[in-house]
């Protein structure tokens, strides 16, 4: 979406565009990833030293109810914390590795059509959809097949399922 089209949207829901908002909307469009308040606070304080947390928290609060942004909490892999992502994007599925906490993004068709078929199924219309995955990555599968086999190795008596080798 243009700024212009941001403005726009916002001016209709009664929102201003402020400086700090136009930052947070920024650092969220640019990153690329998936921050959290707090880091998206460490950055925005890079550029705006005068930034103070309450600021952010509550910018993020308005950018997320004016549907600039999404508020996502990844299978909670981190704890509590949320994190936060352009609604511009088109719409795709988070796979969350629940060992490392690394974010993959799973675009496709599979995703519309599941969406369509939900909106038949119920005579549904979807506003918004969210769709999280959480397992292991294969960096992690092959650190916790060596853990495993470690925990084997030191405790020799106790029952490990085999594990499967590549
Ligand atoms: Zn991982
Ligand atoms: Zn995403």
């Amino acid at each position: 979406m243009a700024g212009q089209d941001i403005q726009g949207s916002l001016k209709k829901r009664g929102i201003r565009l402020t400086r700090q908002r136009r930052l947070l909307l920024d650092l969220i469009e640019k990153s690329g990833q998936h921050l959290d308040a707090e880091q998206l606070y460490e950055q925005a304080k890079q550029k705006d030293p005068k930034l103070n947390r309450v600021t952010v928290y509550r910018t993020l609060k308005m950018l997320k109810q004016g549907q600039l942004v999404d508020e996502l909490d990844l299978m909670h892999y981190g704890g509590d914390q949320h994190y936060y992502e352009t609604r511009m994007k088109q719409a795709h599925a988070h796979v969350v590795c629940l060992r490392c906490g690394k974010v993959e993004e799973f675009y496709g068709e599979p995703l519309q059509r599941l969406r369509r078929q939900i909106e038949m199924h119920f005579g549904f219309q979807i506003l918004v959809a969210r769709t999280e995955v959480g397992g292991y990555c294969s960096n992690c599968q092959g650190l916790r097949a060596r853990e495993m086999e470690e925990a084997a190795a030191a405790a020799p008596l106790a029952v490990t399922p085999k594990e499967r080798r590549n």
